[in-house]
């Protein structure tokens, strides 16, 4: 029987067995695993060599039973084989492209990407021999060279949440016989599976919605156990795994990942509608507004719009930093997808030199809101006191 995604999410991770008959997944905090006799470590090592995976573990950084329960969820969310856990997003990232590239290879990223996955990219992979481009969407097709392999792109970026046709790209990547892999942190399997879609790999920051408390740092790869096997021998190897407690919060996160998300789209578009409307707000950015140049790409291919909405204000530098003083209800700082409200003028983490923010694309006057799951009245009325007054008049455009 078909189960729809509340249902996946709450049982994914499929334990129902664990010590004591718990209802939940323990954390089981050992390093290692033992073995009754030399006969289970043969029959172990003989399954493990025939790539027959065997219910018994080993070693912690090969991997752990709260963290394969977590994998399990991750997998079924994703409509994929497999699920890798990582200690992080960026571990994650950078595992899997080490792993899927060689000297003499090249990647392009596609669109923007995560400043930290672009730094890896553009300071790192060139020390190995590996070449990376940037392209854009529409620019991919001659992008491509004979020694491309893949294409990472993310969907919707930051900050900006442009969405690109995953599925074209996919697509043409096939075509030419590359791996597509997507970063869907923004987007959650809630509001996008991009394995459906015809892409090759999926990768999460879990640290962001999957977690959504904002009391963890994970990151997870999805894709099919044959691409899986190598990425899966890389981290026993490179050892960036996540520990059994954060493996647990994972899977404690998954479970109210579709309600906190869907809440999440909710609000944030309520909040957008509310932004836009504004008459000190230049400019709104969320892929659910009809005036995003994503919001066809995003309607037919996302589920729902995301928990985070970029804009900008008339006033540029200092009225963004002024409202952002003003707001009562949502920290400063860099994150989003958990339960507190975060916002974050990204200009002032670039550069104090106006010339070098100016280079970067990235608006002086622009605020990222990530929504939490507190009352979108209360956060809505907190945001219109913080714009009291302040200068007004549209772009113009
Ligand atoms: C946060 C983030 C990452 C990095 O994840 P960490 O868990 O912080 O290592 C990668 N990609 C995107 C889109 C992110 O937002």
């Amino acid at each position: 029987m078909e189960r729809r995604l509340e249902t996946v999410a709450v049982h994914g991770g499929g334990v129902r067995c664990g010590a004591y008959d718990a209802l939940t997944m323990p954390i089981v905090m050992s390093s290692t695993f033992t073995f009754p006799d030399t006969t289970a470590v043969r029959e172990f090592v003989a399954r493990n060599a025939a790539g027959d995976r065997p219910e018994r573990y080993d070693y912690g950084r090969y991997g752990n039973p709260t963290q394969t329960a977590a994998e399990r969820a991750l997998a079924a969310l994703d409509n994929g084989d497999r699920a890798l856990l990582f200690a992080s997003g960026m571990a994650a990232i950078t595992t899997t492209l080490l792993t899927l590239l060689s000297a003499g290879d090249h990647l392009i990223l596609v669109g923007g990407v995560y400043r930290r996955t672009r730094e890896f990219a553009r300071a790192h992979l060139p020390r190995f021999g590996i070449d990376v481009t940037e392209s854009s969407a529409e620019g991919l097709a001659v992008a491509i060279r004979p020694a491309t392999r893949a294409v990472l792109i993310e969907v919707p970026t930051n900050p900006y949440l442009r969405v690109a046709d995953v599925e074209a790209i996919a697509r043409l990547a096939r075509q030419r016989g590359l791996a597509t892999v997507v970063d869907a942190t923004f987007s959650t399997p809630v509001n996008l599976r991009p394995l459906d879609l015809g892409v090759d790999i999926v990768l999460h920051s879990a640290t962001k919605y999957i977690g959504g408390h904002n009391d963890l740092l994970a990151g997870a790869v999805i894709g099919p156990a044959s691409r899986l096997a190598a990425i899966e021998e890389a981290r026993g190897v490179f050892g960036a795994v996540a520990s059994p407690l954060d493996a647990y919060l994972v899977l404690r996160g998954v479970k109210t990942l579709p309600l906190r998300v869907r809440a999440q789209n909710e609000h944030a578009g309520r909040l957008a509608a509310f932004l836009e409307a504004h008459p000190a707000v230049a400019r709104v950015h969320y892929p659910g507004l009809r005036s995003h140049p994503d919001h066809a790409v995003a309607s037919r291919l996302m589920s729902g719009f995301g928990g985070v909405v970029s804009f900008e204000l008339t006033g540029g530098l200092d009225a963004a930093s002024t409202v952002i003083d003003r707001l009562t209800i949502p920290a400063v700082g860099p994150t989003f997808g958990g339960t507190e409200s975060v916002v974050q003028q990204q200009a002032l983490f670039i550069s104090p030199d106006p010339v070098e923010r100016a280079a970067s694309g990235i608006s002086d006057g622009l605020i990222r809101y990530a929504v939490g799951l507190e009352s979108v009245e209360d956060l809505i009325d907190d945001l219109r006191s913080a714009l009291c007054g302040l200068p007004e008049g549209r772009e113009s455009e």
